[in-house]
């Protein structure tokens, strides 16, 4: 008896499986028709300068409304556009349209645009570049390129000359998500990196564990020294600026400055004379 129910249970499991295989497999080839059918879009998140009160950086947030599923997270097609390829195509098409909306900014904020390590194995990452910016005429020191320590997992001479021909072109690099991940310091030494992205996981926890802070006080520390600038992503409260801030991070992004916006959000909000949020920091700083 124990054996046949076990055989049930094996054939429900088995059953469970192949729903999910068949949902990935569905949600796979829909991706594949999603740049035709018009289905992805951007959103920009501000990337706050602390020492001007203004806009620095805007980041470009890919976002995959589906015909009949809705939104799908970017943590969920990401991946799969990266296992079938297509990261490459939609990594693309994100390039150019975040270069052109760039040119609808003032002239000294920068764009920021997230490149999966997938891109880089390809072959065409520079010629997709280059193209890019010339399409567009955005000068390549307006470009960021915002990678994760992963593109170097299985990084080449190929993978290395690429970021060093994109660099002195005059586009800049940020190192996304540190602290999670393999964290190695010696990327850092491998590659001139002009900024690095303190994981948002770290800024969260870091006003409720004494760990997380010290790792926090840690990299803004070590990147000031190399020469790099440091953004705290994920900053949602005072606390977590007041923070960051006074650990020496210089630059911040998170929803208590502003969560991704369209298009036409950004524009307004570059326009503003300065973030609200950052008003009633400077004013609460001033107090204390
Ligand atoms: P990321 O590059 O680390 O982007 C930051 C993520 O944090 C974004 O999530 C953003 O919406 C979110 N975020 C910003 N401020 C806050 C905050 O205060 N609190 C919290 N809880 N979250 C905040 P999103 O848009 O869901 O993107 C997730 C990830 O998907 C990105 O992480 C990036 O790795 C990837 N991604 C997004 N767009 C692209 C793209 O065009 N190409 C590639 N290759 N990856 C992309
Ligand atoms: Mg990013
Ligand atoms: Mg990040
Ligand atoms: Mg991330």
């Amino acid at each position: 008896r124990a054996k046949a129910e076990g055989r049930g249970t094996w054939r429900f499991y088995e059953a469970a499986m192949d729903a999910r295989a068949q949902a990935r497999r569905s949600l796979q080839s829909d991706l594949r028709l999603a740049l035709d059918r018009r289905e992805f879009s951007l959103m920009f998140q501000p990337i706050i300068d602390l020492a001007t009160s203004r806009v620095a950086v805007v980041e470009t947030l890919l976002r995959w409304t589906h015909h009949g599923r809705g939104p799908v997270p970017p943590d969920k097609f990401i991946p799969l556009a990266e296992e079938t390829g297509l990261i490459v195509p939609i990594g693309e098409w994100v390039l150019r349209h975040a270069c052109e909306e760039a040119l609808h900014w003032p002239a000294g904020i920068r764009v920021a645009v997230n490149l999966s390590p997938v891109q880089f194995r390809d072959a065409s990452l520079l010629r997709v570049v280059d193209a890019a910016l010339r399409d567009s005429g955005l000068p390549p020191e307006r470009l960021e390129l915002e990678i994760t320590e992963s593109v170097f997992l299985e990084a080449d001479d190929t993978v290395l000359a690429t970021l060093h021909a994109l660099r002195s072109r005059g586009v800049s690099f940020a190192l996304d998500d540190f602290g999670t991940g393999y964290s190695s310091l010696s990327y850092l030494r491998s590659f001139p990196f002009d900024k690095v992205k303190i994981d948002k996981s770290f800024v969260h926890a870091s006003t409720g564990d004494s760990g997380s802070l010290a790792i926090v006080r840690a990299i803004i520390g070590m990147a000031n020294s190399l020469g790099m600038t440091v953004i705290a992503e994920g900053v949602e409260t005072q606390e977590q600026l007041g923070l960051v801030h006074a650990q020496g991070c210089m630059q911040v992004q998170g929803y208590f400055f502003s969560r991704p916006l369209p298009a036409n959000g950004i524009r307004d909000y570059i326009d503003s004379p300065s973030p609200a949020a950052l008003t009633a920091f400077a004013t609460h700083a001033a107090d204390v």
